[in-house]
């Protein structure tokens, strides 16, 4: 179907005229503090499907179904473990979805055939009144065109949903900017399958924490992989991404040693001064750099950038997160000086 899509505030009004649109099974480009979403009720095996389409997502890729109230948990999961709720009290509402065994009132078309379904309740003021008006669950994936670059700004949804999905919520740059913490449980541990703005060393104060390894390391052909999003190449903007590993001065003795056109340096800021190539620098601290990658790769694409060599980022805390998007965005193409 063809929409006019609509670019809402977050006032009441608009956030009510929203709530109309998930109640009438449509979908609504949705604010959250990770990156936008595309909120459909998730409850709604049609409403549902149509997020799939509108997307062009893989039908084997869940949903993260986003909720209002701690108490929600346990009305789309069983079996919810105690962990679950010392977490829920430390993170939640935030950035951290957990994997959980899902009651039947979720469809298999939302947990894609799984019997598990990753809830998360976001923090996001206009995502919790959309949720709380309308009274539903969402489902909610990321709302740019499946592969691309995650969505931070509206301006973002627009052009990858303009005429796919009838509303926006503008709620301004997304804070966090990469997607939430994805985590399940195993006994007393919990494993990262997702890596998010609460990091390892933030949840091994709580519990063991596993770090799953198809975080850092491609999946081989057929392989199963516990979180069905990380076997795609995701992220990406249509240049070539490779990322650059070593010491600052080697990044920058390698970046200006090319050259060409489309060729782009993606350095931190503390590189700009002396990148004598065209680049767009992604901030210095891990938090900055989640905050602005996606933005940042989605710049090359309007400036028709045909290779981008970023500077590697750090792996500790946030910085996982943010060399994991970067990891799938380059295909993992490194290259070690
Ligand atoms: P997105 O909606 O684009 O943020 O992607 C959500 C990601 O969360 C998926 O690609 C999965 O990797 C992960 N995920 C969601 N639900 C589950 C689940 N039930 N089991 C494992 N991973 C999940
Ligand atoms: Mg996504």
């Amino acid at each position: 179907m063809q929409f006019e899509t609509k670019l809402l505030s977050s006032s009441d009004a608009d956030i009510k005229e929203a709530a109309e649109i998930i109640l009438k099974g449509g979908i609504v480009g949705m604010p959250t503090e990770t990156v936008y979403g595309l909120a459909a009720d998730a409850e709604n095996a049609d409403a549902v499907a149509e997020i799939f389409r509108a997307k062009g997502r893989p039908q084997d890729n869940p949903l993260i179904v986003h909720i209002g109230d701690i108490a929600d948990f346990e009305k789309y999961a069983k079996n919810v473990p105690d962990m679950a709720y010392k977490l829920a009290e430390k993170f939640c509402p935030g950035p951290l979805t957990m994997v959980l065994p899902k009651r039947d009132r979720i469809p298999d078309v939302t947990s894609a055939g799984l019997d598990t379904v990753g809830i998360r309740m976001p923090s996001h003021k206009a995502a919790l009144a959309l949720i709380r008006t309308s009274g539903k669950a969402v489902a909610a994936p990321s709302a740019n065109l499946s592969g691309s670059p995650s969505p931070t700004t509206a301006d973002h949804v627009m052009n990858d949903m303009r005429g796919r999905i009838p509303a926006i919520i503008d709620g301004g740059s997304c804070p966090v900017g990469v997607e939430s913490t994805v985590i399940s449980f195993e006994g007393n541990a919990v494993r990262i399958l997702r890596p998010g703005f609460i990091s390892a060393e933030e949840l091994s104060e709580f519990a063991e924490v596993i770090i799953d390894r198809h975080i850092t390391e491609a999946a081989e052909c057929g392989e199963r992989v516990l979180s069905p999003g990380m076997k795609y190449k995701h992220y990406s903007p249509k240049a070539n991404v490779t990322i650059i590993e070593g010491s600052g001065t080697d990044y920058i003795n390698f970046v200006n040693s090319q050259g060409g056109e489309g060729v782009y340096a993606m350095p931190f800021d503390c590189d700009e001064k002396f990148c004598k190539i065209p680049c767009i620098p992604y901030g210095d601290s891990s938090e900055e750099q989640a905050a602005r990658l996606f933005a940042a790769l989605r710049k090359f694409d309007e400036l028709g950038a045909k290779q981008v060599y970023a500077r590697c980022p750090s792996k500790e805390g946030v910085g996982l997160a943010v060399y994991n998007r970067l990891l799938r965005a380059a295909g993992f193409e490194i290259k070690v000086i």
